[in-house]
């Protein structure tokens, strides 16, 4: 498990000065060794690092030998992941794939530090440039150092140093500790169903509205198209103030959820998604009308899955993915599969009556689908899924009738 933290440290000009320098010549080197990489389609660092070493040397004169070897790790992955995409590129599009830009870094790139090149001690925090090595006092917040004491096998990995829009340098901090620490706990599992208007409804019952995103969004849409209709230059100034509010906005009340989520009062053991990854494309291509597109188009579910599945990794508690298919179509009780039951956010099924809130419906499909294809695949920590317990006993119910029954939290008869 990783995290990362910023800190701004207060550097003298001539300390500034300095890092620009280093990160140029940076560049240089990354891009030196990535070129080699491709023209001699390799991905090897040893072979880069008996090629190109010395040549690199002599180019980028005062950059510490450290320094050059994280700019050569990097160029590696970055190469990588460039031949993987270009493969999946070439698949679809011959043509694409030969005109791909190559990995390349400019003047003022984010440099990666390893532990031999930043060190930390206390809040002394030193790292080499291409004039001598900076020495700096920095502050760790508070909440930073609540959460995550060194303690715990919180460990520095490394960092990245660079330079952001505003010319200001900043420090990447990243600590990693091993996973081994969270003992898994012994719980219920809760299917989670997203969607535009309820942001995330648990199996359980519970809604997390969109309506404040929803209104934010509106808002933001509003105004934007005003702006660029106008096209003055006063608008436009106004336009990229606001480019960032929605955004943080959003990123903010995903914050929210995903933390009441992990920190939940029930024993969770298991949050199940639906996997969107690709049903994302399918939906915006199907029969949905304009603006039901255009909401789909601008949510930000990848963005609430990543805080959710960090903030539980912390917790003890496993994110896992099921298919997405049928899941707000079929009925959670009798599994009959069909369109017309659903109407609006109500679901009544036609077979056999029972009616439900349609999120909450596909929110117990996705976790039945999961504690399905568990029991297909004969994983024997979920043994048995009426009580919801990994290791508790087994309640009365046979497990057939288990999965087609209704779960505990809802009312009879909604
Ligand atoms: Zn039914």
């Amino acid at each position: 498990m990783r995290r990362s933290i910023t800190v701004f440290p207060k550097l003298t000009d001539k300390e500034v000065s300095a890092i620009v320098e280093t990160s140029k010549q940076y560049a240089r080197a990354f891009n030196m060794s990535s070129e080699c990489l491709i023209n001699n389609s390799s991905t090897s660092k040893r072979f880069l690092h008996k090629v190109q070493y010395e040549r690199t040397k002599e180019e980028c004169l005062s950059l510490p030998t450290g320094l050059i070897q994280c700019a050569r790790d990097v160029a590696v992955e970055a190469v990588k992941n460039w031949n993987v995409k270009r493969t999946k590129l070439r698949q679809k599009h011959p043509k694409k794939a030969e005109m791909m830009k190559r990995p390349s870094m400019k003047d003022k790139c984010t440099m990666r530090y390893d532990v031999r090149t930043i060190t930390l001690r206390g809040s002394q925090l030193t790292f080499s440039t291409c004039d001598k090595r900076i020495k700096t006092i920095i502050s760790i917040p508070e909440f930073f150092t609540e959460r995550y004491p060194n303690s715990d096998g919180w460990k520095l990995k490394g960092a990245n140093i660079g330079i952001n829009r505003k010319g200001r340098v900043f420090v990447n901090l990243i600590y990693e500790c091993p996973d081994s620490i969270n003992e898994i706990k012994d719980g219920k599992i809760v299917g989670l169903d997203r969607g535009v208007y309820n942001i995330v409804t648990t199996s359980e019952g519970v809604h997390y509205g969109a309506k404040d995103v929803r209104r934010v969004k509106r808002k933001y849409n509003h105004v934007r198209s005003e702006l660029q209709e106008k096209g003055t230059r006063s608008a436009k100034r106004r336009l990229k103030a606001i480019s960032g509010c929605e955004k943080r906005f959003v990123h903010d009340q995903n914050h929210c959820i995903s933390k009441k989520l992990a920190n939940s009062d029930e024993d969770v053991f298991i949050y199940v998604l639906e996997d969107l990854s690709s049903m994302n494309m399918l939906r915006l291509k199907g029969k949905s009308n304009k603006t039901m597109r255009k909401w789909i188009s601008n949510w930000s579910y990848s963005d609430l899955e990543f805080k959710l599945s960090y903030k539980c990794q912390k917790n003890g508690i496993k994110v896992e993915f099921v298919d997405a298919r049928y899941t707000s179509r079929k009925c959670s009780v009798c599994k009959a599969i069909d369109k017309a039951s659903r109407n609006g956010n109500r679901y009544t099924c036609r077979h056999c009556g029972s009616s439900m809130h349609a999120d909450t419906n596909a929110a117990i499909n996705i976790r039945d689908n999961y504690i399905t294809r568990a029991l297909k695949l004969g994983q024997a920590a979920i043994n048995q899924p009426y009580g919801w317990s990994v290791r508790g006993k087994p309640e009365t119910e046979p497990l057939d009738k288990t999965l087609t029954s209704k779960p505990s939290g809802l009312p009879e008869g909604r």
